[in-house]
């Protein structure tokens, strides 16, 4: 009898080094199937304690995702094959395709987050018991079963971890893109791809000029941005000297979009450096580009480790000593890009212009918002979660719950948010770019215009409370 298997795709939209879609391929006929799950997009709430509601999925992520399918599914119809697309709960959708074509197995990706793991969980159980089911992991540099030790008993802090599996543990080598079987015969319609307003998204898609690159979704682009900033551009090889850039299009790589939907395997971006080193060069740039792989990996396998408690006020470290404000209004100056402090502006400014924001600017922006004004670290992870095209559960709750103290960092402190975008930002360049009303100021000025006395503000066009924001908290603390 003809073995009939139905691949659910989640995070991993791609051909190339998909464990999933490859061990599907060894049936005879293969339902590739994507689901738009409802509960991602609208209104969301952070359940347990202080709880509250939130916008989910946005419009430059929804349109990313959306793109993602497309290329995936034109590359499916390339090699006779195609994706079964449907906007529905996966545990509603999946056993009604699997009983249409009467699938023998199912496979799919298995993710490290509760919310996820509860989705797989509801799938399961609403299968008929004779289909087998077969779960992937494929989200991470280093496979679940190569660590040194289990998750569950990884240290939590970052450096002993990574030494630990530098040492111990091997990168596989990705899989090349099967040869997909064909469909099923009884295979029902493909389906269209849901339009943002059928999945409840409001509000533009990212469209400014500024961005710092053409964010378009799928695998084909991904591969193409590889190519780009490895090979032909030659960023690769200053990495680790440009990597804290705040403009641009090659300081850092830009790889997260693509692979937190899964268009672009680390496993494929990590063999793609070392054939960089084995061809041009390998020096700290090409070993940094690895070692931030494995700070995504970390944070994977935390969330893997911890659960729910990653989304906790006290987080992993149970903190009970910190009171976190919950001010509506403080909340929405921050979001707005209206703090009155520029490099914590030009950078919120950014993110929802362009639904990317780098490393130092994110990182800068998450400090001011849980230390300077001392507000619930969650609320600034869901307004993130709701515009980073590169959102990713583990990267950014785990990076907020580093910032905020209540994760993987036992520091005391937040950021200096003056001395960083002096340090950073020396030019203004960065600031008078999201912040245009400080254009044309001296750099000194443009990051801190409080500086400059009434009669300095009239004299050069910019009325601190008129044309900017007066800071929201004294300067003297930051
Ligand atoms: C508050 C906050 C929230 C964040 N939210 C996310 C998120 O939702 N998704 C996300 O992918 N990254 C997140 N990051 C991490 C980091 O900012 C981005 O991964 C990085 O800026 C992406 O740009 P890039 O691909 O050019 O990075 P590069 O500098 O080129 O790094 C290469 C890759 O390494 C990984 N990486 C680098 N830094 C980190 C890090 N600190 N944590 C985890 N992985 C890292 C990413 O996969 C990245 O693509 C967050 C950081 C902060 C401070």
């Amino acid at each position: 009898m003809p073995e009939t298997a139905v691949v659910w795709l989640r995070r991993d939209l791609r051909t190339r080094d998909n464990a999933t879609l490859a061990a599907a391929c060894a049936a005879d006929r293969v339902l590739p199937v994507y689901c738009f799950e409802p509960r991602r997009y609208g209104q969301r709430a952070f359940g347990g304690a202080a709880s509250f509601e939130y916008d989910g999925v946005g419009a430059g992520r929804a349109q990313f995702e959306r793109e993602a399918v497309g290329d995936l599914r034109d590359r499916l119809r390339e090699i006779g094959s195609d994706l079964f697309v449907r906007h529905g709960r996966p545990d509603a959708v999946l056993p009604d395709l699997v009983e249409a074509v009467d699938a023998d197995h199912l496979h799919y990706q298995t993710l490290p987050i509760p919310e996820e793991r509860t989705r797989e969980h509801q799938v399961r159980r609403a299968l008929p018991e004779a289909v087998t089911v077969e779960r992937h992991w494929t989200h991470t540099l280093h496979h679940v079963e190569d660590l040194p030790t289990p998750y569950d008993e990884m240290p939590d802090t970052f450096t002993p971890w990574r030494q630990s599996v530098e040492a111990e543990s091997r990168v596989r080598e990705p899989i090349e893109a099967p040869a997909v079987p064909p469909v099923p015969a009884d295979a029902p319609q493909p389906g269209p791809i849901p339009e943002l307003a059928d999945l409840g998204v409001v509000g533009d898609v990212p469209d400014d000029d500024r961005m710092p690159l053409d964010f378009e979704g799928g695998e084909t682009p991904g591969q193409r941005r590889l190519e780009q900033y490895v090979w032909e551009t030659d960023s690769l090889r200053a990495y680790k000297q440009t990597r804290n850039g705040l403009v641009g299009r090659d300081y850092s790589s830009k790889f997260s979009p693509w692979q937190n939907v899964g268009c672009l395997s680390p496993r494929d971006v990590y063999q793609t450096v070392k054939e960089y080193e084995r061809e041009r060069v390998s020096n700290d740039s090409t070993y940094w580009l690895n070692f931030e792989l494995r700070w995504r990996d970390f944070f994977q396998f935390q969330f893997a480790k911890y659960g729910g408690k990653f989304f906790t006020p006290g987080g992993i470290r149970e903190r009970t000593d910190l009171d976190w404000r919950r001010d509506e209004s403080d909340f929405r100056r921050w979001q707005e890009g209206r703090t009155g402090v520029p490099f914590v502006d030009a950078a919120m400014r950014e993110l929802v212009a362009t639904g990317y924001v780098s490393n130092r600017a994110r990182q800068n922006a998450a400090s001011f918002l849980v230390h300077d004004l001392g507000i619930d670290w969650r609320w600034g992870g869901a307004h993130y979660e709701h515009h980073l095209l590169d959102y990713d559960p583990a990267s950014n709750y785990g990076n907020w719950a580093y910032i905020a103290k209540v994760g993987n960092d036992s520091r005391e402190g937040g950021f200096d948010v003056l001395s960083q975008a002096e340090r950073y930002d020396p030019g203004g360049e960065y600031i008078s770019r999201w912040c245009p009303e400080l254009d044309g100021l001296i750099a000194e000025y443009a990051r801190e215009p409080w500086r400059m006395d009434e009669e300095e503000q009239r004299e050069r066009g910019l009325v601190l409370g008129e044309d900017y924001p007066e800071p929201m908290v004294d300067p003297e603390r930051l």
